[in-house]
């Protein structure tokens, strides 16, 4: 076994020579190293951070935000091996055929690549976030109920879906990509890995078209470079912006953004609270609704309301998740409520429980919505980064319309009864909380005007610089993203293993 190397021991100009330079060591990064261990092709993984968080490496990540209130840059990701994984929920769930389309409701929407392009990679993905056998919806929702039945629900807009969960061993959830895999990084003799290996800049030949050389460096001072056949740039959604259009030496606009595109499009899964109360006339529901279930394989699971991609179609509405919180108290309005509807569906309701229900929301694309190089530099001198955070009201009326469809499907089946709690922006924005879900900011197009990558994540107009992870996600879903892009990187090492052979 090799070790995982402290590039604060290199000696100053060391120069790297390698087939693959990835650099990130989160889990697009880790997951393409480990897809191509034993290869032919020598890979190096250069890593910003150490095995531990470190609050001066951690810095380099903060950045100013304007708009709406978000979380601080250097707040929703971590700068260590195994990145945001070091304090991931582990919420998984792949993402919907719909969620690929060109949806006409949608603006921008649309990947050059379907569901099925990815659904090879699934399993791979769903072994290295360790969610167990792939269950999700496939099953009836008897078998993925261990305890309880799920609430019925007439036909109509949404039906009952299934989050699993990451899970590290035994009592460990969910899986840190770094402690998880390092032994495996160690163990592949043509992967190096390097921590506390910053890359400050990619350099372009003169004919622009080919990345030449990375420039990093530590905080201790070294600088080193590194030689690469092919580079893969790993570092998040937010990060992988500011090295492109840092890197200006040669395109002056940066890397990739000859239509202006780097950064734009920014997206993350809103997560407003209590945005509704539930009510389920026989009383308290299934624990998988509240709280996460372990079926007796040890696999974790979740219920969850998702509407069809027939409703998404008919109500012009985006994805959602919408999830049981925690059981709600009802004022007196919501307890005559609960009894006169009851009465006059001509049920029994004396043991009605109300509860909260939260979601994870697919927002719509916004060119505005945007990272870009402030006046500010770090520690290493790279400029920092500003976010204009943006939501639109019509992105929380299109799932109140998806609301309004659940209430009306509880109604149908005499089983419950929903209450709209947001209608006014204000409702919404005091309980906003948001997925630290970095999407967006290198869309993936085959047309060059609308995207930064293409459909084999290759920078449009470069011939040897890819992008993973989910800042290529054009459209956004509200599924979580890692295990989605997790499945995209693994193709991407089946691509590289072609192009680079
Ligand atoms: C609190 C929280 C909860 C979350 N929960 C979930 C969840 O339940 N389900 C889900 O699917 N997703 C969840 N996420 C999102 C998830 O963490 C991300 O989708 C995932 O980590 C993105 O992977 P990545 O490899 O693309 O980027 P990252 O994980 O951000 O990794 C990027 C890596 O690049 C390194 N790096 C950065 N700059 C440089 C540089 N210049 N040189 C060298 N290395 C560099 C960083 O140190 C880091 O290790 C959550 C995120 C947060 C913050």
């Amino acid at each position: 076994m090799t070790a995982l190397i402290d590039a604060r021991t290199l000696p100053t100009g060391t120069v790297l020579q390698t087939d693959l330079a990835i650099i990130g060591g989160g889990p697009a990064g880790i997951a393409l190293a480990l897809s191509l261990a034993g290869s032919k092709l020598n890979v190096v993984l250069l890593e910003s951070g150490g095995m531990n968080f470190d609050p001066a490496i951690q810095k380099m990540y903060s950045g100013a935000e304007t708009g709406v209130r978000y979380a601080p840059l250097d707040a929703g990701r971590l700068r260590q091996l195994g990145g945001g994984t070091n304090h991931w929920g582990g919420w998984c769930r792949p993402m919907d055929a719909i969620d690929f389309e060109a949806r006409d409701w949608v603006p921008h929407s649309g990947w050059p690549i379907s569901r099925k392009t990815l659904e090879p990679y699934f399993p791979r993905a769903q072994a290295l976030v360790e969610a167990g056998p792939w269950i999700y919806d496939q099953k009836g929702d008897a078998d993925n109920a261990a305890e309880g039945s799920v609430l019925p629900l007439s036909g109509g807009g949404l039906y009952t879906s299934w989050f699993q969960f990451s899970k590290m061993r035994g009592d460990i959830l969910p899986t840190q990509f770094g402690n998880r895999y390092q032994d495996d990084l160690k163990r592949a003799p043509n992967i190096k890995p390097l921590l506390h290996a910053n890359v400050t800049a990619i350099r372009l030949g003169a004919n622009t078209k080919q990345v030449e050389q990375l420039d990093a460096a530590t905080l201790t001072g070294k600088h080193f470079t590194v030689k690469p056949r092919f580079v893969v740039l790993a570092c998040g959604g937010i990060e992988n912006v500011r090295l492109l259009l840092a890197s200006n030496d040669v395109m002056k606009n940066g890397i990739g953004n000859q239509n202006d595109l780097v950064g734009r499009f920014f997206a993350d899964n809103p997560i407003p609270r209590d945005v509704a109360t539930v009510v389920n006339f026989a009383g308290p529901l299934a624990p998988f609704y509240g709280a996460n279930q372990n079926l007796p394989d040890g696999t974790i699971m979740r219920a969850t309301f998702a509407p069809t991609a027939q409703f998404c179609r008919s109500a012009r509405v985006g994805g959602s998740l919408s999830t049981i919180e925690q059981p709600a108290e009802l004022d007196e309005t919501g307890k005559t409520a609960v009894i006169t509807t009851a009465l006059a569906l001509g049920v029994e309701a004396s043991n009605a429980k109300a509860y909260s229900l939260g979601c994870g929301i697919e927002l719509m694309p916004d060119p505005e919505r945007r990272v870009t190089l402030s006046g500010e530099k770090d520690a290493l001198g790279l400029p920092r980064l500003k976010l204009n955070m943006r939501i639109a009201d019509e992105d929380f009326t299109r799932f109140n319309r998806t609301m309004t469809e659940l209430g009306r499907q509880l109604l149908a089946s005499k089983a419950g009864m929903l209450r709209i709690n947001c209608h006014t922006r204000e409702d919404w924005m005091t309980r906003m909380d948001w997925g630290h879900h970095h999407l967006g900011t290198t869309r993936m197009s085959a047309d060059p005007k609308q995207g930064v990558v293409d459909a084999d994540l290759l920078v449009h107009g470069m011939g040897n610089l890819y992008i993973a992870g989910s800042g290529t996600f054009p459209s956004y879903s509200a599924s979580n993203p890692t295990l989605n892009l997790v499945a995209l990187t693994l193709r991407l090492g089946d691509h590289l293993k072609k192009v680079m052979a």
